[in-house]
């Protein structure tokens, strides 16, 4: 049955709120097995090809900038949704072949997603570069028949809507042209390419006992993230009250948030929102294990909750859910790095000497920056190109020249929808305008400001109505600019440290 633009809306709505619902009583722990192609089953009308169609036209339509702004949105989430229920079974299958695929190694058989979580434990390098490799031959061998078939069916899908390649069909929901954005981003690595190979090379040596010169491998990259010499200093049960005393400090509080502090066995261990209806039923969980990842993280969390317990009530359902990644994000990057000032760390832990995890976090910064990059790049060829197969030196490629380091395969066929490496880059340069902004506005110890928390909520109304590259405009910059974010890391990794710490 073909459905008008009315139904199309109201049968979203729902459909998100049950799998949203869904998905966080399976991610706490309360459900195990949860029937998604139950939810498929009774939303086949909405997704069909007929509900994009219709989307499509209101889109052209549309006669405001307002509405174009709606349906554009609207688009790309009936586009993402028909995408998600055609490949859901391959998703399922590649989930099912993850959980089974083991490899052999020591004499041990090991379940390969558990492999994982080792070799990032594994303190010794060659032993680390042998396991990565032999996670990627797995990866080969296994799951990636399973991965090319979705990125086949995918391809299939966008043909089917109508749209020449993914590209076009997030330059259409998304409004944006990820040509330019593409050759401004290679400046990015260009400009950063120095500083980032001299930072490189130095926590190369102290986390993986090699420099750059000696053949440095994914793996070695792999230890400068596990970084774990800080977390000491941020330890389980310090993790609550030092949220709640910080965002007390803008004046918000946990008390709209419904909080899942609980421990169940089948309960992950990343902290997660889940905004199943914003602004009333939005759910936050954590389960401290401590450590500077988890708080960070939490704060990360805590920004994208506050963000949905204050929108407006009566907004238009569409802004509440979906709109520009890059404004939502960033708001949540916002919290996140208050983790890394200085004055913070010293109110809120005994740490001695901020000044290390500060410059550690920099460089962390410009490496997830350049990892963004080289994925972004990367996918921008996988999703206009006409043979696969091709792919993996693409891949190799772009990793390498993003990271600086040597790179295996066995991810080549992964990806994200909508674009999502673009979306994280933009939300990353916003941060830094508007924490510019903001400190230029309320000083520097802005997040113990009630008026600045005043402010972000005047930003928090709309949901994610606004993009953020209209916001920095109103903030006065011309809009979003990544030498904003180079110029604040560079800040702190300019001068070499006196010693390894
Ligand atoms: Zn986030």
């Amino acid at each position: 049955m073909k459905m008008n633009m009315e139904t199309i809306c109201e049968q979203l709505n729902s459909y998100t709120t049950e799998l949203e619902d869904l998905y966080w009583r399976n991610w706490v722990g309360l459900e195990d097995n949860i029937d998604i192609s139950g939810v498929y089953g009774k939303y086949k009308s909405l997704l069909s090809l007929d509900s994009v169609d219709t989307a499509r036209k209101a889109l052209t339509e549309a006669d405001s900038v307002e509405e174009q702004h709606r349906f554009r949105a609207l688009l790309g989430q009936i586009t993402l949704s028909f995408m998600e229920f055609v490949s859901g079974e391959t998703q399922q299958e590649i989930l099912r072949k993850e959980a089974q695929t083991t490899v052999r190694w020591n004499g041990k058989t090991i379940p390969v997603r558990y492999f994982r979580v080792k070799i990032f434990n594994e303190p010794d390098r060659d032993e680390r570069r042998q396991m990565m490799e032999l996670r990627s031959e797995s990866e080969d061998r296994f799951i990636n028949p399973l991965r090319n078939e979705l990125v086949e069916r995918m391809k299939q899908a966008v043909t089917d809507m109508g749209y020449a390649n993914y590209i076009e069909l997030c330059k259409e929901t998304q409004d944006r042209d990820f040509n330019s954005f593409a050759v401004d981003m290679q400046s990015f690595l260009e400009t950063t390419e120095s500083l980032y190979r001299q930072n490189l090379d130095y926590y190369l040596k102290l986390f993986s006992g090699v420099g750059l010169s000696e053949k440095a491998h994914s793996s070695d990259i792999a230890a400068i993230m596990r970084c774990s010499r800080f977390d000491a200093d941020f330890p389980p049960e310090r993790l609550m009250p030092v949220l709640e005393k910080t965002i007390r400090g803008m004046g918000f509080s946990f008390d709209k948030i419904h909080l899942d502090l609980e421990n169940r066995p089948q309960k992950k261990t990343r902290p997660c929102v889940s905004a199943v209806k914003p602004p009333d039923d939005v759910r936050l969980t954590l389960s401290p294990v401590g450590g500077f990842e988890d708080y960070s993280g939490f704060l990360h969390e805590t920004g994208h909750a506050l963000h949905f317990t204050n929108e407006r009530r009566d907004l238009d359902f569409i802004f509440k859910f979906w709109g520009d990644r890059g404004f939502t994000e960033g708001v949540a990057y916002l919290f996140q790095n208050i983790a890394m000032n200085e004055d913070w760390l010293r109110e809120m832990t005994d740490m001695k000497k901020p000044e290390d995890l500060i410059r550690y976090c920099a460089f962390m910064a410009i490496l997830r920056f350049r990892r963004l990059v080289g994925s972004f790049l990367y996918q921008m060829e996988l999703f206009t190109c006409n043979d696969l197969s091709t792919m993996r030196d693409r891949y190799k490629f772009h990793f390498e020249r993003a990271h600086q380091v040597e790179f295996d395969t066995g991810d080549y066929l992964t990806f994200d929808m909508e674009l999502y490496s673009a979306g994280y880059i933009r939300a990353r340069m916003f941060e830094i305008q508007l924490r510019e902004s903001m400190a230029h506005k309320f000083g520097s110890d802005w997040w113990r400001q009630k008026d600045a928390g005043l402010y972000l909520k005047t930003l928090f109304v709309d949901g994610r109505k606004k993009r953020a590259d209209d916001i920095v405009r109103q903030l006065g910059y011309s809009g979003l600019s990544h030498s904003f974010y180079q110029g604040r890391y560079e800040r702190f990794l300019k001068n070499k440290p006196e010693k390894l710490f």
